[in-house]
């Protein structure tokens, strides 16, 4: 699976990805990210893509054509590596957007390409928006100063879910919100620590007994934690 971020700071994207688990997919071919430097399609001297916005109000916003040129490079790169994925999604990191879950991230993650926008500054021109972007998403109800560190997640929980990306991939079946459950406590050695002991049935290496009680703490944790959460497993169950 291929990530493309078209962005204003594209060594962040570029850093970020080169590092643990997203490093080790891309360097074995598993995805790959680009980062685009929207301020290459700046079309003045300065390199200048902000302007301010009609009507007044404070901050400055990014316009409508460098995001635009930046977007038909995206598009010709996905096409030089794969001809049928003209069609590619385009998300734009967007404080307005739906809240990224992990539905989210599983359907993405079945995509071979995926488009990435960041804004910066007030945001972006609103008809290039309209133009080009086929979904929102938000990291969450708070504004963050750019798309950049929400891109990072986006890509970190889908990436994660591209086959061969976690050696072992039924890790990424038994954790948090797979079935609207939380992911039961877990414990490593020693076996006893500050005190506090292993529970005992995960030492008796009887699997039954370690998936009833695992799926009972999954269902606790996610009362005690998640009530919201909760609510949808029992409707589900
Ligand atoms: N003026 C915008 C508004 O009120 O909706 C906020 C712009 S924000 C300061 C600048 C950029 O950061 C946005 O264009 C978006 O790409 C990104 N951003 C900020 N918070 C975000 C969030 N919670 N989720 C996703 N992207 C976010």
């Amino acid at each position: 699976m291929h990530f493309t971020v078209l962005t204003l700071f594209p060594d962040l994207i570029r850093e970020a990805s080169r590092c643990s688990i997203l490093g080790r997919a891309a360097g074995e071919g598993l995805i790959g990210v680009d980062a685009i430097d929207i301020r290459d399609y700046a079309f003045n001297k300065h390199k200048k893509v902000d302007d301010y916005p009609y009507g007044g109000g404070a901050g400055m916003l990014m316009q409508a054509e460098p995001v635009y040129l930046a977007y038909e490079a995206a598009l010709s790169r996905i096409r030089e590596r794969n001809e049928n994925a003209a069609k590619a999604r385009v998300v734009y990191m967007n404080p307005q957007g739906k809240t990224l879950d992990q539905g989210m991230a599983e359907s993405f993650s079945k995509e071979e390409e995926l488009i990435i926008l960041c804004g910066h500054y007030e945001g972006i021109d609103e008809r290039v928006l309209e133009e080009i972007v086929t979904d929102h998403v938000s990291v969450g109800d708070y504004v963050l100063t750019g798309g950049e560190l929400p891109a990072l997640i986006l890509i970190d929980a889908v990436a994660r879910l591209v086959p061969g990306v976690l050696h072992n991939d039924s890790s990424a079946q038994d954790e948090s919100f797979q079935g609207h459950l939380l992911e039961y406590p877990q414990y490593s050695r020693p076996e006893v620590w500050h005190g506090k002991k292993v529970p005992e049935v995960l030492l008796t290496g009887h699997h039954e007994n370690v998936e009833k009680w695992r799926h009972e703490q999954s269902v606790k944790r996610t009362l005690a934690m998640r009530p919201d959460l909760y609510e949808k497993f029992l409707r589900e169950e």
